[in-house]
């Protein structure tokens, strides 16, 4: 698999670089050189076996020979064995798509296992890899889970103090050995500026080997296509021609996996973009100005993301397709929204559900016609919103054992400002 970096076209890597690389020069994203299409035929005999099966066929379809079959399979299993992706019903047209059954309970693990998994074939030489990432909640967990334990391998995360709930914090703040957790006293885009500027620090480059295992690394984008074809195989057949998918977006990692698997032929009606308060793109794409606002704190703090870094990657995908950038519907939901319908999924459908997945509820509600099958993507599980999903529903939830054990372990993190000279220290100090 060849990717070129948008940003400079002629840096062109293949699927190894861009796995161990993370970003191309000048930050600049990685985008596969082509994109294969897959025949209906094909299709339809993809979507009739198994999950893992199929996902190990379609990544080694997009990879090509350079990672071996096996290593791909053993991958795939090892990602998606224990995470199996569910369809729940809630009403005649509308269902929700249940991605957080694997081990920190959001649809994240799926690339964040199949990552680790993939750079420990990759990382032979015995050097010691620093994995840094930001995250806005949810990748934080899902990526220490992923390396926790492994070999040359250390984790440094970042996340925004204050801003991310419990539980989400406790799952990978308490891990220790090799995973460093740094809060900053700041917002998740400070965080994400901070994970740049290292990446274009000279020093920091020659003294640690550095990836990021952000969802702007391509192989965690590839993995999340898999469970868009799964979604498929759970639907009806009679309902497969008129498919609508609602996305919640923050770092719209989600949706561009979503648009790879329609531009390599999986037959999605329509995708809906869906994002909180924090409308960079819904804004741009009604105005066609970039403007975007100081980030906000909302209940959906996994998406409080304002500068969503794989946009230009979604613009690619528009451009080499010659689809219309228009034909994406979009929409924002307040908070109040996000509430309401919480509440109103529980009260008449009788589902449980957490912020993320109301505000993709929310605008496929609005934006679904006549005759389309909608279905949006339950991307957390709501224990891990235990205080807001109680206080808006009135409820008191189930907590899993894993999650009750957890509460009652200590936190090893560090404090900081949004300082880049803090943050260098620390990354230098081995
Ligand atoms: C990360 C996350 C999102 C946003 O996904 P992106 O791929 O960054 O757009 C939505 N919901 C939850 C629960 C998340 O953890």
């Amino acid at each position: 698999m060849k990717l070129y970096n948008i940003k400079h076209k002629n840096e062109i890597v293949n699927f190894s670089d861009a796995v161990i690389l993370g970003l191309g020069s000048n930050q600049g994203l990685f985008f596969p050189k082509k994109l294969p299409k897959i025949s209906k035929k094909k299709i339809k005999k993809l979507l009739k076996i198994k999950f893992i099966p199929r996902s190990q066929k379609i990544l080694s379809m997009l990879i090509g020979s350079e990672i071996k079959k096996k290593n791909i399979y053993s991958s795939v299993k090892s990602a998606f064995s224990l995470n199996q992706p569910k369809i729940l019903n809630i009403k005649k047209n509308i269902s929700c798509f249940e991605l957080f059954h694997g081990p920190t309970l959001a649809f994240k693990d799926y690339g964040a296992k199949f990552m680790a998994k993939i750079l420990s074939f990759l990382n032979t030489k015995n050097k010691l890899t620093t994995i840094l990432t930001a995250t806005s909640g949810d990748t934080g967990a899902a990526v220490a889970n992923a390396f926790y334990k492994m070999k040359n391998i250390r984790v440094v995360i970042l996340y925004p103090k204050g801003k991310i709930s419990n539980i989400q914090k406790k799952l990978f703040c308490t891990l220790g050995k090799n995973i460093t957790t740094i809060a900053i006293d700041g917002s998740f885009d400070e965080c994400q500026k901070l994970v740049k500027k290292s990446f274009n620090d000279k020093d920091i480059k020659k003294y640690t080997n550095l990836n990021s295992a952000n969802s702007i690394n391509i192989s965690r984008l590839l993995a999340q296509i898999c469970y868009f074809f799964e979604i498929f195989h759970l639907t009806k057949k009679k309902h497969r021609k008129n498919i609508v998918l609602s996305i919640p977006c923050g770092n719209f990692g989600n949706l561009t996996a979503g648009l790879l698997a329609k531009s390599i032929g999986l037959p999605i009606k329509k995708l809906i973009l869906s994002t909180n308060s924090n409308d960079t793109i819904p804004r741009f794409l009604k105005t066609g100005i970039w403007n975007p606002y100081k980030t906000i704190s909302t209940i959906s703090n996994a998406m409080d993301i304002s500068k969503p870094n794989n946009w230009t990657r979604i613009e690619e995908i528009f451009r080499r397709k010659k689809w219309n950038i228009h034909s994406l519907k979009y929409g924002s939901v307040s908070e109040k929204k996000t509430k309401k319908n919480m509440k109103e999924l529980f009260k008449k459908y009788k589902y449980i559900s957490e912020p993320h997945a109301s505000v993709a509820y929310t605008i496929l509600k609005k934006k679904l016609k006549k005759k389309e099958y909608g279905i949006f993507l339950g991307t957390a599980h709501p224990i891990k919103f235990k205080n807001t999903v109680e206080k808006v529903l009135k409820i008191k939830l189930k907590e899993p054992k894993i999650i009750s054990n957890l509460l009652n372990l200590k936190e090893f993190c560090h404090n900081i400002k949004p300082n880049f000279n803090t943050l260098k220290k620390i990354l230098l100090t081995k």
